[in-house]
């Protein structure tokens, strides 16, 4: 089978550049569509984008021409990188006339027809899809989402810890990246010299959608995970990379070396099949006493990696330590891929 035609929703912002970039280089996709606002349609994609992406923009990818967000494009697979307050009705609509959409935005990430994706952890949930077509009388077409960006740290990290020892409480704080608010996003003069403490809807987002992500399907439906989870959300003045501090009450008790082994040998079924996508290792452990750092550790597997480490005894909750995640690789962009990736070779996308 050649490479699949996919088209990019809101492929002029943050994370349709990522996804420019990520499916100009992926052998079993190949773009045929670029869209956007009002602001963008009708213009080169060189022209209406203002490219953030460190590295060039595919030079292909110039002179295509911007397209309205409509059903009208030539493809068979769509990513949809738009503002969550807009794509909730334009992905329904795609769904219906047969495109697979790859959203990440949240609008339906808590449908309880929809699975809520990260490739290594959940891919038990995408007989979802079935339950979706079948009610929403969808035939070709579908919606997956994968998690807010911040969301696949906590949930990849907490992932091997619940099934070998159960999670019974967590805490995080983040230290979220400047690029996670997108382009233009969050203003220079209010981030320069300068920590947000607020960042809209996100902790509701981490509080409840590792919940869906490590729950378990029962028959077509999720029951979620039973833990609490406590999220506090900042904005840093660092480009890319969200770093979170996270503390966790297991369910019994552990050595510190159980947990680096549990986190050492996690591999999903990405890494079973070979995906093009697939880091080797979905999570690396950082054993020195300062790392992982989002300069120095977001690239790790090209970005698909998330970063462990400062593993250490937490006086509240019993362990503590950091996780950071690549906000536009792993956290948006490559994760919609490495699900597109999986269901191609699953046959969902025949
Ligand atoms: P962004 O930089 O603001 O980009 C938004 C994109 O959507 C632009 O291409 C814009 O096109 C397009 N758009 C806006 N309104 C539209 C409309 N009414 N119709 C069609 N297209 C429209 O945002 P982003 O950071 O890339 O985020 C995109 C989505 O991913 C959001 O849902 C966000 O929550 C989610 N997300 C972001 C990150 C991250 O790290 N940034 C991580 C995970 C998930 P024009 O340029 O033509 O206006």
């Amino acid at each position: 089978m050649g490479p699949i035609r996919a088209g990019i929703l809101g492929a002029t912002g943050a994370v349709g550049q990522r996804f420019v970039q990520l499916l100009d280089r992926n052998p079993w996709f190949e773009i045929t569509a670029l869209t956007g606002s009002e602001r963008s349609a009708g213009k080169p994609y060189g022209e209406a984008c203002t490219w953030v992406v460190p590295g060039e923009m595919p030079l292909a990818r110039r002179e295509t021409i911007v397209q309205p967000t409509t059903p009208e494009i030539e493809c068979r697979v769509v990513f949809s990188a738009l503002p969550g307050d807009v794509a909730g009705p334009i992905e329904e609509e795609l769904a219906a006339a047969g495109f697979a959409v790859f959203s990440k935005a949240a609008s339906h990430r808590m449908d309880p027809d929809v699975p809520l994706l990260l490739t290594e952890v959940n891919a038990g949930h995408l007989p979802l899809i079935h339950r979706q077509r079948r009610e929403r009388g969808w035939h070709r077409g579908f919606i997956v989402t994968d998690p807010n960006c911040s969301t696949v740290a906590l949930a990849m990290a907490l992932k091997p810890l619940h099934d070998r020892f159960g999670v019974m409480e967590v805490m995080v704080t983040t230290m979220q990246a400047l690029s996670g608010a997108g382009y233009p996003g969050v203003s220079g003069l209010d981030l320069l010299d300068n920590v947000v403490p607020y960042i809209r809807n996100e902790e509701e987002k981490m509080e409840t959608e590792p919940l869906k992500i490590l729950g378990r399907l029962e028959g077509e439906q999720i029951r979620p995970a039973e833990f609490a989870i406590s999220a506090q959300c900042n904005r840093v003045n660092v480009r890319d990379g969200h770093l979170e501090a996270i503390s966790v009450r297991l369910s019994r008790k552990v050595s510190a070396e159980e947990i680096v082994e549990a986190w050492q040998t996690f591999q999903g079924l990405p890494q079973e099949l070979g995906l093009p996508s697939a880091p080797d290792r979905p999570i690396i452990v950082r054993l020195e006493e300062d790392r992982p750092q989002p300069r120095l550790d977001r690239d790790a597997g090209e970005g698909m990696a998330v970063t462990v480490g400062r593993l250490r005894h937490c006086p509240l909750l019993g362990w503590k330590f950091v996780a950071l995640v690549h906000n536009t690789v792993r956290g948006a962009a490559g994760t919609s891929i490495l699900d597109a990736e999986l269901m191609r070779v699953q046959g969902y996308l025949e």
